[in-house]
């Protein structure tokens, strides 16, 4: 049995064509999405990521949905940069519970110098520990880019948050070109990058398609895109936006599952407020990838046994922490997994058709 083959990576999505996949009915937009999904990676494995806030609270920055914003008073205490060794043993820790991947974030408009040596050794140590390193630090120049790369990070996350059209609302301390050329030092370093935005911010529906538009538009595609859902917190300008439709979270899924085929796109914040059932579209809609354990930077993130029991309820797996192999290594033992996949389900050949067809047919 062959699959079809797989969808074409674009960078070139008009905003029509976004929407026009965002009004497909929604079992047809699940099927596409999930499609293009088998075709790139096995349906049943989630990457597992841990995020440690390493200094939290007191960030010069407006962005209106962060309670570590120090414009809004949300009670949340400024905290100052972790230690060395409470960071790696929290990694520890995060290994252990089954995560491959140990996210550290600062609530700094940009790292100075002399934090920055402190936060280059946590990648150091947390590397050691056999587990892929991420960071958000704020924005990032050419040269602090290629320092946390040579220091051996694989990832940074640096999310657009919204739509061009839109930001305004949201941030006005920082602009969205600044946003991309961080995107482009992190890229020109050498290092993946994490990306995406939060819904529910009170944005359009169009805001949302131009949002996605923007990161499908990065060559190559971020290797990660994490869809957050607003987490309202009180003291912030958003603490009385309107609730956004879980369907419409979960078409955002769909959508960017459809347009970035290979990334992983991340069921991220906001997971604690969502069902099960919600979280189970969610992955049928093409997310592959969750935030494991009790904090989400400062926010609650639903607790380890409750993740194990719908991973244990979806017959889901932690993805195996690839970063030992090599590319050629990754494809196969990839290709094994959808073969394998295909032939226990006695899949039917017909299931398989060429999405990008389908896609490109969208005016
Ligand atoms: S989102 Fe990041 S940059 Fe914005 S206020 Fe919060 S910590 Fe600061």
């Amino acid at each position: 049995m062959t699959l079809a083959s797989p969808a074409a990576i674009r960078h070139d999505w008009h905003l029509d064509e976004i929407e026009a996949l965002f009004a497909l009915p929604f079992n047809d937009l699940l099927f596409q999405a999930q499609q293009v999904h088998r075709q790139h990676f096995d349906a049943n494995a989630v990457q597992v990521s841990t995020l440690l806030s390493i200094k939290t609270g007191a960030c010069p920055e407006d962005c209106k949905y962060c309670p570590q914003s120090g414009h809004y008073n949300t009670g949340l205490g400024k905290e100052k940069l972790l230690e060395i060794e409470k960071v790696v043993a929290q990694a520890r820790d995060a290994k252990a519970a089954g995560a491959s991947r140990f996210c550290m974030g600062a609530a700094w408009r940009s790292p100075r110098q002399k934090d920055l040596d402190v936060v280059l050794e946590m990648v150091r140590q947390v590397k050691s520990l056999g587990l892929e390193t991420c960071m958000t630090l704020g924005m990032l120049d050419d040269e602090q880019a290629q320092q946390l790369s040579t220091a051996g990070l694989d990832y940074y996350n640096h999310n657009l948050d919204t739509s061009p059209e839109y930001y305004g609302e949201i941030i006005t301390t920082r602009s969205y070109d600044e946003r991309l050329e961080t995107l482009a030092n992190v890229r020109g370093a050498g290092m993946k990058i994490c990306s995406g935005g939060i819904l529910g911010m009170g944005e359009a529906p169009r805001d949302r398609a131009s949002m996605l538009k923007q990161l499908a538009s990065l060559s190559p595609h971020p290797e990660s895109v994490p869809i957050n859902m607003l987490v309202k917190v009180k003291g912030t300008p958003l603490e009385d936006v309107d609730d956004l439709d879980p369907i419409d979270f979960v078409r955002a899924i769909a959508v960017a599952r459809i347009m970035m085929p290979k990334s992983h796109v991340r069921l991220s914040a906001g997971r604690e407020l969502m069902s099960d059932s919600t979280q189970a579209l969610a992955f049928i809609a093409g997310a592959n990838s969750i935030f494991y354990g009790d904090k989400l930077l400062t926010t609650e993130n639903p607790d380890v046994l409750r993740d194990r029991t719908l991973f244990d309820k979806l017959g889901l797996h932690p993805e195996e922490n690839r970063m030992c192999q090599d590319e050629a290594a990754q494809e196969e033992a990839l290709d094994a997994s959808l073969r394998r996949q295909a032939i226990e389900r006695k899949v039917p050949q017909e299931l398989f058709y060429d999405a990008t067809a389908e896609t490109d047919d969208i005016a």
